[in-house]
């Protein structure tokens, strides 16, 4: 488990660091919200401070909840209920305030790593929609029994729309899962991968386009 620690405060963030390592759990720093935007995918889960230098903790949260269900504790000094409230109900799994015991802390994040771990056995890795058959776990999939070839990046966006089926997926979250990167414009690169992948998969009405936000995977 690799741990993003947001932290603009030199001293606590190096406790919070020491304790963890401490207890075998890499944990690494970073002083801006920006910086967890564009960092998310390397990190597990995220101890996440409100009051930071380029934006509040509450919008970097919001702006992350767009792009990556990562499990994130707030770690803060605010101890108001209304910034609780809000941290929760921006996405928030867990709220903790400042001196946090390293004991309680590291409960939570236990906590918190067994029901991921319970919701990754609960999903098998293959998925059939009519003739197409898609093993997300081998990266392969077959159309008609026939096995299809698709580069990485095509099978990443698949992976990326078949893993909620009938729902619709935004632009930024497929550019940030498949590119790493939903904040810097990689949108020419999005629309070209989706044409060949739709014309790969036989039937291009399997991807439904949804006008000025994104796609759906129908099937
Ligand atoms: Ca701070």
């Amino acid at each position: 488990m690799r741990i993003g620690v947001v932290e603009d405060d030199d001293g606590v963030a190096d406790a919070l660091i020491d304790a963890l390592a401490a207890h075998r759990i890499p944990a690494q720093r970073m002083v801006r919200g920006r910086d967890l935007l564009t960092r998310h995918p390397e990190f597990d889960l995220v101890l996440l401070d409100l009051g930071l230098p380029d934006m509040d903790g509450i919008e970097v949260l919001r702006s992350l909840r767009q792009v990556s269900a990562v499990p994130v504790i707030i770690l803060t000094a605010r101890d108001d209920e209304r910034s609780v409230v809000r941290g929760l109900r921006n996405g928030a799994d867990d709220y903790l305030v400042k001196p946090a015991r390293m004991t309680e802390l590291l409960a939570r994040i236990e906590a918190i790593r067994r029901r991921a771990s319970r919701a990754r056995q609960t999903t098998t890795s293959t998925r059939q929609f009519g003739d197409l058959t898609i093993d997300l776990a081998a990266r392969s999939l077959s159309l008609a029994g026939q096995p299809l070839t698709l580069t990485t990046k095509e099978f990443d966006l698949l992976a990326a729309l078949v893993d909620n089926p009938g729902a619709a997926v935004s632009r930024q979250q497929l550019m940030d899962q498949v590119w790493g990167d939903a904040f810097v414009s990689v949108s020419k690169s999005l629309d070209v991968h989706m044409t060949a992948l739709r014309a790969k998969l036989g039937r291009p009405a399997r991807i439904e386009t949804i006008r000025g936000f994104g796609y759906r995977w129908i099937g």
